[in-house]
């Protein structure tokens, strides 16, 4: 194997595959994205190259993943949240295989869903959301998203890269028919420390979140008015922070006895310490 393109997850370190991290920590070359985390490039052995991708363009890039390719180095190519979703992996993966260098494509957790979940907005709920559609607000040739049929889709719509483009795409969708009323969230940094959440019914959403940093993304139906009761307990919710549950308790029904699964917590903490 010489490339390896790798989703990186959404933000926080914590979320690439585990397939991901070893890659990275036996790699020769890495190439990253902007919006990876630090703290994954500083993952790569202390003599590997570290290539920010910044100021190339795509054709530089998949040149770049060329030549390095060709020197039968084990590279990295890190990229934000998942490699085929909105990210270019696709165009870095057809210029590998039209050079015949060998590739393997490592999924990552796209801000798809784990952005509006680190926000407390579940993409589908029952009874509320049986769907998503998912689309970019930044077409190739600049043209603006196709919003009749955004608002027939129904459902939950994810707008990646919209934040600079917010009123526009909040009026588009009006006009196309849906309600002015509509919930509507825009998460920026969703997942890293410094996350915010701005939401607004759609009409009001650019006036209250226009502002915030990106990346961000842009999360629009009534799943969102889930977040209020979702949004603190889902911040940043780490296995570490995690009680103790569940690890050792394979029978359901002593997990919903409470009594039950107290003492058999309290047991297996004495074990642990002990
Ligand atoms: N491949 C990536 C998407 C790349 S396009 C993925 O699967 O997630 C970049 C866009 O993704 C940003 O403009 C923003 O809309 C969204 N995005 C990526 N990371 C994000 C984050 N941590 N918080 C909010 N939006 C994010």
């Amino acid at each position: 194997m010489t490339v390896a393109l790798v989703g990186a997850g959404p933000g926080d370190p914590g979320l690439i595959t585990v397939r991901g991290l070893e890659l990275l920590r036996a790699c020769d070359a890495v190439v990253y994205d902007r919006l990876v985390a630090p703290e994954l490039v500083d993952e790569t052995p202390a003599d590997a190259l570290r290539i920010p991708r910044d100021g190339l363009l795509q054709k530089q890039i998949d040149d770049l993943l060329l030549a390095l390719g060709r020197q039968g180095l084990e590279v990295v190519r890190l990229k934000g949240g998942d490699p085929y979703v909105f990210g270019r992996g696709g165009e870095e993966a057809l210029a590998l295989a039209e050079a015949g260098i060998p590739f393997e494509v490592v999924p990552g957790i796209s801000s798809i869903a784990a952005v509006p979940a680190a926000a407390g907005i579940p993409v589908t709920h029952r009874g509320v959301s049986d769907r998503v559609t998912i689309a970019t607000a930044h077409a190739a040739d600049g043209s603006p998203p196709d919003y009749g049929s955004l608002v027939a889709a129904g459902g939950t719509l994810v707008l990646f890269m919209g934040l600079g483009r917010l009123r526009e795409l909040a009026d588009g969708l009006i006009r196309a028919g849906m309600a002015a009323a509509t919930p509507a969230a825009v998460v920026s940094r969703g997942t890293l420390p410094d996350q915010e959440i701005g939401t607004a019914t759609l009409d009001e959403i650019a006036d209250v979140a226009g502002g915030l940093p990106g990346p961000a993304l842009v999360v629009i139906g009534d799943v969102v008015a889930l977040s209020g009761r979702l949004g603190l307990q889902s911040r940043r919710a780490r296995l570490e922070d995690a009680p103790d549950a569940a690890h050792g308790l394979t029978d359901p029904m002593l997990v919903l006895d409470e009594r039950k699964a107290d003492e058999a917590l309290a047991s297996r903490a004495e074990a642990r310490s002990g």
